[in-house]
């Protein structure tokens, strides 16, 4: 997340223990909030365009740009930073100040410094696909916080940054993040990659996809899941990243109804 980082490769267990702290009263308070990339999960941006009561299309206009990733050609909303020298973070109040909306920050303000990773595996006598979720300490030369006395498990640290709402959010997330190119072919289309980005980060265009186009007479959906994602946003996001790994053919995660593909001619007829 921040420039000049070192990561430190070895992986941690969540009751590994490590110093530290970050109040108004350390020298280097906010110098991490410029100069820095924060690729946004689906999950900040929703939490984001609540906390300034815009629409998701709104803030991906304002506060976001996209980049796709070379290799898996998924487009990421990044924060766009100030288009000042230090490229400061639109929500920075100030360096007394602090951040402005900090409750609602993203993951990776959150987690710092600790950075979190998924490893894919496969397991059991099905070779049956697991996602395992780890940890590892990013370590900046400005970044004092290190030298307070305060002591964490990586386990203590995540309950005290309140982690574990975007934890769960952001479980479907990594592992659609973990797809690639299949090499030697053409990565996704253009279309392909507009729909990436609008079920991702664009959740209420996404809501208006679902229930203004004939999506439902095409997808076999329970009268159950429609109406739990009409009221709650975490189940239409989370039906999103099922959405996603359907177009991205990873899972067959979403079933058409009986009669919307022809049915392949019997042999013989
Ligand atoms: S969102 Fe808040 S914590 Fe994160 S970089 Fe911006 S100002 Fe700093
Ligand atoms: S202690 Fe580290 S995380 Fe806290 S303000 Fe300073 S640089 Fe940022």
């Amino acid at each position: 997340m921040f420039n000049m980082k070192v990561v430190e490769t070895t992986a941690l267990n969540p009751e590994t223990k490590f110093k530290f702290r970050c109040h108004k009263g350390v020298k280097c308070f906010t110098k991490c909030c410029s100069n820095i990339d924060i690729m946004l999960t689906p999950y900040d941006v929703l939490r984001l365009k609540n906390r300034l009561g815009i629409s998701s299309s709104e803030f991906l206009d304002e506060y976001t740009m996209m980049r796709v990733d070379d290799k898996s050609s998924h487009p990421y909303a990044y924060l766009k930073m100030g288009d000042n020298e230090e490229r400061t973070c639109p929500f920075l109040l100030g360096p007394e100040e602090g951040c402005s909306v900090y409750t609602d920050r993203p993951v990776s303000c959150r987690y710092y410094p600790i950075g979190q990773g998924t490893v894919k595996k496969r397991e059991g006598e099905e070779m049956e696909i697991v996602y395992e979720e780890f940890y590892f300490f990013t370590r900046e030369k400005h970044c004092l916080g290190y030298e307070e006395d305060t002591e964490w498990t990586v386990q203590s640290w995540r309950e005290d940054q309140d982690s574990a709402g975007y934890d769960e959010m952001n479980r479907g997330w990594m592992e659609v993040l973990m797809r690639r190119n299949l090499p030697g072919k053409p990565g996704l289309d253009q279309k392909k990659q507009t729909q990436f980005f609008m079920a991702s980060y664009d959740l209420d265009r996404f809501r208006r996809y679902i229930f203004e186009s004939k999506f439902l007479d095409v997808f076999d959906v329970s009268d159950e899941e429609i109406a739990k994602m009409k009221e709650d946003d975490a189940a239409l996001m989370k039906f999103a990243f099922r959405y996603i790994k359907f177009l991205m053919m990873m899972e067959e995660s979403l079933k058409l109804k009986k009669g919307v593909l022809p049915e392949n001619p019997k042999p013989g007829k």
